[in-house]
């Protein structure tokens, strides 16, 4: 069928519920104890899988248990505590970087706001989200991942292109109340059903109102491209 509600609230209304139903627990994958293990976590998952970090962070948690400890790290030698993540090399210098002002302009503390974080190296306004919503309970926005910037375009959440500008096309949409669960909601589903290169629109529970469903519609909206 394919055919997408009327308004894109009543779209995101059918894919909440929907959604909320098939993945009820769904949360944060990232394995973490505390504010600094999170915000080490988030920088290390950039454009790597969440299971890759969670490998490295078991050994890497116990051994930088503080801000001084990524601060007063040795670079190379930190490079290779987090060798198998993605950019390991660059994401080394940000963890120096990022404990050094942690320890000089915040007391070795994870800042719970938004300017704070990001001025962290390594930190952009995604992983700021991230922090904020699991380290601090504070949710001022929509953490658009590459799952969330798919899924919302491919569903007619938005037709905006870049993470920002879909960020706040979305939070005009999405109820608030709903921004931190939405998140997880469409990492889940493009994980399970709805991947980049071969969703399984035959068992996905939004074939019904998804407007890039490959069993009627010609076009993958998230790409714009023929499927
Ligand atoms: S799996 Fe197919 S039908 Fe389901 S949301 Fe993705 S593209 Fe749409």
């Amino acid at each position: 069928m394919g055919t997408p509600r009327d308004s894109r609230e009543e779209q995101v209304t059918v894919v909440l519920d929907r959604l909320y139903e098939a993945y009820p627990d769904t949360t944060i994958s990232l394995n973490f104890s505390n504010r600094l293990e999170l915000l080490v976590a988030v920088v290390l998952s950039a454009q790597c899988t969440d299971e890759r970090v969670n490998d490295v962070t078991e050994t890497l948690f116990e051994k930088y248990q503080t801000a001084e400890d990524y601060a007063n790290a040795d670079e190379a030698e930190l490079a290779d505590d987090i060798y198998g993540i993605t950019f390991h090399n660059n994401k080394a210098g940000y963890l120096t970087s990022m404990g050094e002002t942690l320890v000089e302009e915040h007391d070795g503390e994870v800042p719970d706001t938004m300017s704070a974080l990001t001025d962290l190296s390594g930190v952009g306004r995604k992983t700021a989200n991230v922090v904020l919503q699991h380290g601090h309970d504070v949710v001022e926005g929509i953490v658009v991942d590459t799952h969330v910037r798919r899924l919302s375009r491919r569903l007619g959440l938005t037709a905006e292109e870049t993470p920002e500008k879909i960020e706040r096309d979305l939070m005009g949409v999405v109820p608030e109340s709903d921004w931190q669960q939405f998140t997880h909601l469409l990492i889940s589903h493009g994980r399970a059903v709805c991947d980049a290169r071969n969703p399984s629109c035959d068992d996905c529970v939004l074939e019904d109102v998804c407007p890039s469903s490959k069993l009627d519609h010609d076009v993958d909206l998230a790409s714009g491209e023929a499927w």
